[in-house]
This record gives C-alpha cells, structure tokens and sequence, in this order.
C-alpha cells in the first residue's frame, strides 16, 4: 500500500527549513512541534533575540500565519531614521521561539548564546501583509520594550546564498532619536542578564558570548 503523506499545514510547511537545519537531540530550541499550535492571541508577537553565534547579530522577528517570520540584522536596529539597518531573511522559525533564552551547543546550527533582546507585539501599516511581503515593502508599528513607533522592512536583492536582503528603517516619530539602543540596553528583557552571564549559566562559552556584551558593561 502507498503511503500518502499528510498534506501539510502551512505551519508545518513554513517549519520544515526550521527543523531540517537542527537536531533537536542536541539543541534547546523548540521542535516547533504542530501539535503546539498557533497561540489564539489577538496581537501578533514581536521579540528580537541578539545571538552571539559565530557572529554577533539581532534576530528579527515578526509574528504571522502561525509562524514567526525572521531577519538576521547584524548591526541590530537603529532608532535613527537616517541609518538603514541590513535584515537577511532567514528561515521561519515557530511561536515558541519566542520563548527562547539560552545557549546553542558548539556544532550545532547557529551555536552560540541566545538572549531575549525586545519582545512586545506589532501592528501591520498595510491593508495586506501578504501581499506587502510580496512586493517587498512592509510597513509596520512596534510596541516592545526597547523598541516603538514604526518601522519599515524593504526588500533589496537576494545575496550570495539566494537569501532575500530587506532593509529596516525606523520611520520619524516621536519614538525616533540618535541614541545607540544596543550599547546602552544590552540586557534581556525577560532575565535582565547580557550575553555573559547567559552563557554562564547554561554552561556556554562565557569568553565568546562576552564578546557580544558592550565594552564596560559588567557581568553580575
Ligand atoms: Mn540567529
């Protein structure tokens, strides 16, 4: 008898790069396992995780269709409307993601240290986001902890690896100004603790993951 495979939830289908790339023997991150589900919130999750993998970036992340769509920004977001910030889409990863703080063993995709940089929720500024991540052009509201006001993500070209390259911008509002958010808030969100004491105590590499720490900050 042929077996038929199941056809597969868009979740599902979204998830497959996501857990084609991981042993989840050996890694801390979530499975994304389907039967988890999409959260039946109202708001749509926003977090950025800043990851100190073999180099340092922030994890962008915006909730949609059960999944969370991702960009690797390796200068993390400028709050200056005048600085566009370089956002390579990555692979979309599940809602638990979210929830994620840690360390990625060494040899596992995207080893490293993980810290819960922003979270809160956002708002689309389009009638349509499917159709604005088509064309390349999604405009967008934040409510998190670090970040607010509105944004927008610009598609440019794919790099070397077909990847797609956006931009993200922060649009003039009274949330805009010049201070460097990613000097002067390193700490997480949900543990209050920078990329040092994160990998301490989940037994990573405290020397590497300081690295990623701003110069004079102190570990705890
Ligand atoms: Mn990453």
């Amino acid at each position: 008898m042929i077996k038929r495979p199941a056809v597969p939830s868009p979740r599902k289908a979204r998830l497959r790069e996501y857990q084609s790339k991981r042993d989840f023997q050996n890694t801390p991150e979530p499975s994304g396992d389907p039967s988890a589900g999409p959260r039946s919130k109202s708001k749509l999750l926003y977090v950025i995780q800043k990851h100190q993998a073999s180099h340092l970036h922030y994890d962008f992340r915006l909730e949609w269709c059960g999944v969370l769509v991702s960009w690797a920004v390796p200068k993390g977001p400028s709050l200056d409307p005048s600085v566009k910030r370089l956002a390579v889409q990555v692979e979309d990863h599940p809602l638990e993601y979210g929830d994620f703080e840690g360390v990625i063993p060494q040899g596992e995709y995207g080893g490293g240290t993980v810290l819960l940089w922003d979270r809160g929720t956002w708002t689309p500024e389009v009638p349509d986001v499917d159709a604005a991540l088509q064309k390349g052009e999604l405009k967008f509201s934040l409510s998190g902890q670090k970040l607010s006001g509105s944004w927008v993500l610009i598609r440019t070209k794919r790099n070397g690896a077909g990847r797609p390259q956006w931009l993200l911008i922060k649009h003039r509002d009274q949330f805009a100004s010049t201070k460097d958010i990613e000097a002067e808030m390193p700490r997480s969100v949900t543990s209050a603790k920078l990329l040092a004491e994160i990998a301490r105590e989940h037994h990573g590499d405290v020397a590497r993951a300081a690295k990623g720490d701003p110069v004079g900050s102190r570990a705890r």
